[in-house]
């Protein structure tokens, strides 16, 4: 049975939102810069616009208490011993994609581990900074042939990604980041530095792996099985949106049932352009491997293209174009786990629910296919729980928020555009809803979502927040959907 709010943490207030209310005096703030080797941004400081930001520009408004860039565990038990005394509840950052913005929040002591990104190889392992960014880790491990099963996008932060799951290219292969992990150091809520793995605080490894996102404390390095991967082959393909039904029927029976060493995912997408539907596809082995198998998806393709390269020039095939600071994306998301192939009356919601998305807002559903090694590992073994589905489904949108000179605050227009980028959000998980399981992605944090606990969690959502109590009592971690 699922509860609101198990229990109350005594010393620090939030409201609904992640607003933070707490104040500690200048001279309090100082010897807290004083006392870390890292830097302590209030919002008087030259860099603190920039260092509050995160990647999604729907959160540009919000302001922080302060943004503490640390370099240590040590620094990060002393923002918490500093956050507690003064009532300044923190959030945890690491590569800032939090799709909710749970990783900052107003009045907040942002602990931001980006400064920790060192990356070590070992036999069969790496060593990583919990605030390496994703591309940096592939190209690093690719020096030495090696790679980590993780996403596709080179911005997102390794521990962001691992402590909720963490899918990608070498998923069905080798299991999900969170597999993966052979061991994490944290710092709780107590100040205390923890070194987590099968045989060490086995509860908290177990914990993290699914449910670390924000809620069990302030992860600082994690260990994770490396895999010699030197060449693979991808493959881009599109059709006329006219065949948008037949290929989903197609990719949803194809695409999970693929060998563990394939994967694929699907995207109907309406932008300015109009709607469109392709598919992307991979693979360990050769060229012909992949070809082969595709063959199986619809003809009258008006594009295809399969190719082999070297394993890095294909992570940064996938990885697409990185914004820069002045391009970043505005967007919200919301997603589904399917366990059944979908009916014709659900494809054809889907695509109609694409099709008529309003003109200002790019909509897309991505599927991304599940099964492989990421479905064998027993439910419960670790917090993520969705072991029995055949696809994620993802459904984004987004919006220009600025003017048209691309600068300046959101116009009315734009407040338009965000509104009918909601609007088409709960409309496309609506039409989903009857032929999806009821989980939900933990990294793909939803606000809207009523039982939360259950659809990230499912059935461990009762030990999580016995583990909650244990290791975090007075919440000190602690935003809207924290356990
Ligand atoms: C453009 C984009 C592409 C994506 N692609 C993929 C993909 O291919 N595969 C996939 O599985 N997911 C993908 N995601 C989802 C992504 O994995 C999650 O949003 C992830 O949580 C982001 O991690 P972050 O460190 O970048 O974000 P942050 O905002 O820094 O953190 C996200 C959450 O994790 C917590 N957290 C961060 N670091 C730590 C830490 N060191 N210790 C404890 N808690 C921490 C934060 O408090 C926050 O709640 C994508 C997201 C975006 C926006």
């Amino acid at each position: 049975m699922t509860r609101d709010r198990p229990h109350r943490r005594p010393h620090i207030t939030t409201t609904s939102d992640t607003t933070a209310s707490g104040a500690a005096s200048a001279s309090a703030w100082r010897a807290l810069e004083h006392s870390i080797g890292g830097e302590v941004l209030r919002p008087d400081a030259a860099g603190y616009a920039e260092a509050s930001r995160l990647f999604n520009r729907r959160f540009d408004d919000v302001r922080p208490a302060a943004v503490a860039f640390v370099t240590s565990a040590a620094d990060v038990a002393e923002c918490l011993r500093f956050a507690r005394a003064h009532g300044i509840p923190p959030a945890v950052r690491s590569g800032g994609h939090s799709y909710a913005g749970w990783s900052s929040g107003n009045g907040r002591l942002v602990v931001d581990v980006r400064r920790m990104d060192d990356i070590t190889v070992q036999p069969g392992a790496a060593l990583v900074g919990a605030g390496a960014c994703l591309g940096d880790v592939y190209a690093v491990l690719a020096e030495h042939g090696v790679t980590i099963s993780g996403g596709t996008c080179p911005s997102v932060g390794v521990s962001g990604l691992t402590l909720g799951g963490g899918h990608g290219l070498l998923s069905r292969a080798y299991g999900l980041s969170c597999d993966n992990l052979l061991e994490a150091t944290v710092v709780t809520a107590d100040g205390t530095v923890r070194t987590c793995g099968p045989d060490q605080e086995p509860d908290l490894f177990w914990a993290l792996r699914g449910a670390g996102n924000g809620s069990f404390g302030v992860v600082t390095e994690l260990r994770l099985s490396t895999h010699a991967v030197h060449e693979s082959s991808s493959a881009d393909l599109a059709w006329p949106w006219s065949r948008a039904a037949d290929v989903l029927a197609a990719w949803q029976d194809w695409a999970p049932e693929l060998p563990d060493e394939m994967w694929s995912a699907l995207r109907l997408q309406k932008d300015a352009s109009g709607p469109s539907v392709s598919v992307v596809a991979f693979g360990l082995g050769g060229h012909d491997d992949l070809a082969a198998r595709l063959a199986a998806l619809p003809d009258g393709r008006t594009r295809h293209g399969v190719r082999t390269e070297p394993h890095f020039d294909t992570i940064r095939r996938f990885a697409g174009d990185i914004p820069g600071p002045a391009d970043r994306p505005c967007y919200d998301v919301r997603s589904d786990f399917v366990a059944a192939s979908l009916p014709a009356e659900a494809i054809g919601a889907a695509i109609t629910t694409v099709e008529n998305a309003p003109a200002d807002v790019d909509a897309s559903m991505a599927a991304v296919a599940m099964g492989g090694a990421m479905n064998r590992r027993p439910a419960h073994e670790t917090a993520f729980v969705h072991r029995h589905h055949r696809f994620l489904a993802q459904y984004e949108a987004s919006w220009d928020p600025f003017d048209d000179a691309g600068v300046g605050r959101p116009t009315p227009a734009d407040a338009d555009a965000a509104a009918a980028a909601e609007e088409w959000l709960g409309a496309i998980h609506s039409a989903m809803r009857p032929y999806a399981s009821g989980e939900a992605y933990q990294n793909d944090f939803d606000p809207r979502l009523p039982d939360w606990r259950r659809a990230y969690y499912g059935s461990a959502a009762d030990r999580l927040e016995r583990l909650k109590r244990r290791y975090d009592p007075d919440r000190v971690f602690d935003f809207p959907q924290s356990l």
